[in-house]
């Protein structure tokens, strides 16, 4: 009977852009007591956009344009927000050489010569910048709920971009929906702890695992499958994969990136977070149904 349920909850799924990759999570979904959620691009709708840029002295434009150019390669929805600033002040954004992206903090680059580095304010610190100047901005940018990225070139650090995303519209009431029928929703993201702190406040959210580094976001699905729990994880990134792949039910939003889709049991389409309720309602009713 179990294949029969499979082929008809995915007929039904494949309606409302749900692709159910494999059988055992399909059939495992309805056990899930507990879902974790990444911020950007799968609680938010992934498309941060530049809310401030401040130098230190001053010269917004040189910054800006310098943290493009080592961004130019990098696929980060932050990266292509970052792009966009730039182009749309007008400047002209150079080339960049050796580039690199380090996942989950933030890129590296030579530009005009010069040893760019573009990522999270710790990244910095931890490459021996001096981010002094510019901590009292940083943390009042981020308590105002702001994605905070901090650019230095050579050992200098040059000053902050704060970006923004929205909430996907759909977001609250499903978390909502989520905890009516015993899903623990429990965020984790590699953004820093006061930004997402504030949103997932908005959201009712009150379990939150923030500055996650790529390769950590698996063993926190570990610690939350504790006691045979079994841990559903949802998340569009390349560095989401190793968590999808541990969870009991890993499901990639937005329609995913290649990775990501390949390590997941679940692909929402359309990325609507509301869509993993029909998705586990699917799991359920042809369940109810064959047994
Ligand atoms: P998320 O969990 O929100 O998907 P990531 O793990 O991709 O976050 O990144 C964590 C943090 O590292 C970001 O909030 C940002 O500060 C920094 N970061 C990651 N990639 C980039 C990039 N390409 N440019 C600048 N900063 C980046
Ligand atoms: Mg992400």
């Amino acid at each position: 009977a179990a294949p029969l349920a499979i082929v008809r909850g995915t007929g039904a799924a494949a309606d409302s852009g749900i692709v159910m990759r494999t059988g055992e999570a399909f059939q495992t979904f309805r056990l899930v007591r507990r879902i974790a959620l990444d911020k950007t691009g799968t609680l938010t709708v992934g498309r941060p956009t530049v809310r401030a840029v401040e130098a230190v002295d001053g010269d917004v434009g040189e910054l800006l344009r310098l943290a493009a150019a080592a961004e130019a390669h990098s696929e980060h929805p932050l990266a292509r927000a970052i792009e966009a600033a730039a182009h749309a002040r007008g400047l002209a954004v150079g080339e960049a050489a050796e580039f690199t992206s380090l996942t989950g903090s933030g890129v590296r680059a030579r530009v005009d010569g010069r040893a760019v580095l573009v990522g999270r304010p710790g990244l910095l610190t931890e490459e021996g910048i001096d981010t002094s100047a510019l901590a009292a901005r940083i943390d009042q940018l981020q308590a105002a709920g702001h994605t905070v990225i901090a650019v230095a070139v050579d050992t200098t650090a040059l000053g902050v971009i704060a970006l923004g995303d929205e909430l996907r519209p759909d977001a609250a009431e499903a978390v909502a929906a989520m905890r009516r029928i015993g899903l623990e929703p429990i965020m984790v993201t590699g953004d820093n702890e006061p930004a997402a702190r504030r949103i997932a406040a908005r959201l009712g959210i009150t379990r939150i695992h923030a500055e996650v580094r790529p390769a950590d976001k698996a063993a926190i699905v570990r610690e939350l499958q504790d006691g045979g729990t079994r841990v559903a994880m949802v998340g569009d990134g390349i560095n989401d994969a190793p968590a999808l792949m541990q969870a009991d039910v890993g499901i990639a939003a937005g329609g995913g990136t290649d990775i990501t889709v390949e390590s997941a049991d679940i692909v929402l389409l359309h990325g609507e977070v509301a869509a993993v309720l029909q998705a586990r309602d699917i799991s359920r009713r042809s369940y109810g149904r064959t047994r």
